[in-house]
């Protein structure tokens, strides 16, 4: 159910592609775990990983849509996350510049302007990087406010004026796609710069780290009409989807830094003897790596469903806009909550200098907060509820997405408006599919949720504030998460033990979740007496437990570990 470097077997049916991934994994087994924690600890620019990439062509690859490279090139989101999941499994550092070089190139794709995204795919070629210049110091979330700006001179040319805050790359970056004013009109506008550009001031690395998340200036940087990517509602639409098409990255780094540190913490704990036995022989250990274990899949079989809509999504099908900001807010949060248990387990280990793991609890709290913070993204969410629950849509069945394929949709997505009308398939018949303990405990507690949204329907000033709907917010995820996971279980044939110890959790987090609503300082008598219904015990099933224990969990002992 994990990636393993050691055993790195895809189903995904084209060989290029999978000497492509063979490839990156040899470039990080042979710089080894001493080089790349020194190099993290030193915050050394990753040079020898830029000039592999450009050596092997792996961004020019992975990252032009067929139509602008050679023949292997296409944009395709399976072999895509299997890129991602790999880079921050070796450290999220190297994965941030393919991250943000994949967000600086949205803009570009999802222009009209044939000539930049011909240069564009040139500069790929070269094995060049790239950045995306949204956000700024002052404004945060708010990119109404943006105040770079490009101020016309009047003979088709402009000059840009201001400043960018948290941009990766932009030490290096060829194309920075910038996000601005028009100056005089307030249009919103997406132009490229240079890094290069003697206009262009490099201001410093804000972050201490291996990343570079720059400050920048542009003083009075020329643009020309002919090199503009968007102007007004299109360069608003591009920035927010360039992010639906780059926040579904960081559910599967979190997932790739989940697994390393799994491995490490069962490595470690397994050949540890306390008190005359096995550190993996304590009970709350035990229950540990169980819940561990068991999140971890859910996020994958999660994250593996989602990308089959994501790639099937069309202007009529626009299902994607539910799953992909879970993908990067739950699924992301559920890495946190991976880490947190793994390191009760590893303990002082996970301090120690040479450990990933210690990589790992830094970098694992970074992915929630970026690119929208799971407060807005959960915004964003909540307005998908009333359809998702009293109004669903017809839609045939999506199969699963390994194919070979350009995901043209991308680039076309149109007007980020008339969220609320998204209709999506029923949930009910995913639930309906197996007969399982935990599972029918949890098609209860959806019931009463269902039933709490129809007759102790929020009321106007709860629905005006967010600190409730948060969590309201959290009960809905629960149920489209399970539906996902349950409907890829089925493709990839979960073993039963295994997928009833997932709804364990899940029954616990909803139990969770309903006293959390019930502690709401708003909360009706009505609404408190439904959330108490809605927290339940999960089955308890010892041989079930056990069997999950042995025959998943455990059996990953030594089964991985990174050449030194
Ligand atoms: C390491 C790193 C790398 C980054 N890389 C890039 C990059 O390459 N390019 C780029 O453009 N940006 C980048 N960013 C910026 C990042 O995307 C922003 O940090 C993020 O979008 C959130 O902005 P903020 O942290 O300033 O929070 P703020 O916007 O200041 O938010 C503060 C609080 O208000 C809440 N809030 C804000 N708006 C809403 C709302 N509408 N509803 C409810 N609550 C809300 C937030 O949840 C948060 O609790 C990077 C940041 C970091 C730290």
């Amino acid at each position: 159910m994990l990636f393993n470097p050691k055993k790195y077997a895809s189903d995904y049916p084209c060989e290029k592609s999978k000497e492509m991934m063979k490839k990156t994994i040899d470039f990080f087994e042979r710089k080894g775990k001493q080089r790349i924690k020194n190099d993290d600890q030193w915050c050394v620019w990753y040079d020898d990983f830029i000039q592999f990439l450009k050596d092997n062509k792996i961004f020019a690859t992975l990252l032009t849509p067929s139509k602008y490279g050679d023949a292997d090139c296409r944009w395709d989101t399976w072999r895509n996350c299997e890129m991602n999941e790999i880079l921050a499994f070796y450290s999220l550092s190297y994965w941030y510049a393919w991250q943000v070089s994949i967000l600086g190139l949205g803009p570009v794709w999802m222009s009209k302007n044939e000539e930049v995204k011909k240069k564009t795919a040139q500069h790929l070629q070269y094995g060049r990087i790239f950045g995306f210049g949204l956000s700024e110091r002052e404004h945060g979330a708010d990119i109404y406010s943006t105040d770079m700006m490009l101020k016309p001179k009047g003979d088709g040319t402009y000059l840009a004026e201001g400043d960018k805050y948290y941009i990766g790359n932009a030490n290096q970056a060829v194309v920075v796609s910038t996000f601005g004013k028009i100056a005089g009109t307030g249009e919103y506008v997406f132009f490229p710069v240079d890094s290069h550009h003697e206009k262009f001031e490099l201001v410093r690395n804000v972050v201490a780290s291996q990343m570079y998340v720059a400050q920048y200036n542009l003083h009075d940087y020329p643009i020309k009409e002919e090199e503009i990517l968007e102007k007004g509602q299109e360069a608003w639409d591009a920035s927010l989807n360039t992010v639906n098409v780059g926040k579904f990255n960081l559910g599967w780094a979190t997932i790739g830094i989940c697994t390393h540190s799994f491995y490490e913490a069962i490595n470690h704990a397994s050949h540890r003897i306390l008190f005359g036995k096995a550190v993996t022989e304590f009970s709350q250990v035990k229950q540990l790596f169980v819940d561990s274990y068991a999140r971890l899949v859910a996020m994958r079989l999660f994250a593996l469903r989602a990308i089959d809509y994501f790639r099937s999504a069309s202007a009529e099908d626009r299902r994607y806009l539910l799953y992909n900001p879970m993908v990067k807010m739950k699924v992301t949060m559920q890495g946190e909550e991976v880490i947190n248990l793994l390191w009760d387990v590893i303990a002082a280990k996970g301090f120690e200098k040479d450990t990933y793991f210690e990589m790992a609890t830094r970098h694992i709290r970074a992915l929630p907060k970026l690119e929208g913070t799971a407060h807005v993204n959960m915004a964003l969410i909540i307005k998908f509820m009333a359809n998702y629950f009293f109004n669903p849509g017809k839609f045939p069945e999506i199969p699963k997405r390994n194919d070979i394929a350009d995901d043209t949709f991308f680039w076309e997505q149109g007007a980020t408006k008339g969220l609320s009308k998204i209709q999506f398939h029923d949930y009910k018949p995913a639930y309906d599919g197996y007969d399982l303990p935990n599972l029918n405990i949890y098609k209860e507690q959806i019931k009463i949720f269902k039933a709490f949204l129809a007759t102790a329907t929020p009321t106007p000033e709860q629905q005006k504030d967010i600190d409730f709907l948060l969590i309201l917010g959290e009960l809905f995820t629960c149920v489209v998460y399970g539906q996902l996971i349950l409907e890829n279980a089925k493709i990839t044939n979960v073993d039963k033990d295994l997928l009833d110890q997932i709804f364990d959790f899940m029954v616990r987090d909803f139990s969770k979740y309903a006293l959390q609503l019930y502690h709401k300082p708003s909360s009706t008598q009505m609404q408190m007496e439904l959330c108490m219904k809605m927290i339940r015990k999960p089955a308890v099933d010892e041989a079930r437990y056990e069997r999950v224990l042995k025959n998943h969990v455990y059996a990953l002992k030594d089964t991985y570990e990174m050449n030194p």
